[in-house]
């Protein structure tokens, strides 16, 4: 593999209005360099307001999954590192994972089965946040979405008229089943955890793997 070189940020260029288009901006400025973490999360900040976004992973997972660029990271080339990111093409793939929501019918009988509250359930727990709760984890109001039952990716008709098929979630768990769970294995994926966490998480993490692996 040929040397890749690392991008560079002006930051007069990323005045975008939002998190995203920034981010994007970034990549298509800086086609074949590699990304850091750091200047993702320094393009994310508000231009005005400097303020540092929590959500800027989930912003650039947007832009695979909604938007169809091809972002590499480490997971798929050895020469990048944890953290580092590289778009070699501007090229969108075809939207397959265009966002389908449920008719409004639909959405109102998933509503009524679950009494107007988030229907995550993860060892047996059902999350059960209402519609307007404060989030005592994330913070905020709780906003409930459709969530399709099966995974978009793979082609398949979405019934937008059956209830069966949707579920209704809240915000933080429609970022969990998103971007940490795996929907074709069925498994936590543990990096984009330890990626989104903040720090000081982060810190614990890793004391635990440094006594774990004995070093
Ligand atoms: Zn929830």
């Amino acid at each position: 593999m040929e040397h890749l070189e690392y991008a560079s940020i002006k930051k007069e260029l990323y005045n975008q209005k939002s998190i995203k288009k920034r981010i994007e901006a970034l990549f298509l400025n800086n086609i074949g360099k590699i990304i850091t973490n750091n200047q993702l999360v320094e393009v994310a900040k508000d231009p005005i307001t400097g303020k540092e976004p929590e959500n800027w992973h989930q912003r650039l997972s947007e832009l695979r999954t909604d938007d169809g660029y091809t972002i590499l990271s480490q997971r798929d080339r050895n020469d990048l590192k944890l953290g580092e990111y590289l778009m070699l093409s501007t090229e969108k793939r075809a939207k397959i994972n265009k966002r389908v929501y449920p008719s409004k019918e639909c959405w109102k009988k998933v509503l009524q089965r679950a009494n107007n509250s988030c229907e995550w359930s993860e060892g047996g727990q059902i999350c059960g946040l209402k519609d307007g709760d404060v989030d005592p984890i994330g913070g905020g109001k709780v906003k409930l979405t459709a969530d399709h039952l099966q995974p978009h990716s793979f082609g398949q008709k979405v019934d937008v008229n059956n209830p069966d098929d949707w579920q209704a979630l809240c915000g933080r768990h429609q970022v969990v089943k998103k971007n940490f769970w795996d929907s074709k294995t069925g498994k936590l994926n543990i990096k984009a955890i330890l990626q989104a966490i903040p720090t000081e998480e982060k810190e614990i993490a890793y004391e635990f793997l440094r006594d774990y692996f004995n070093k």
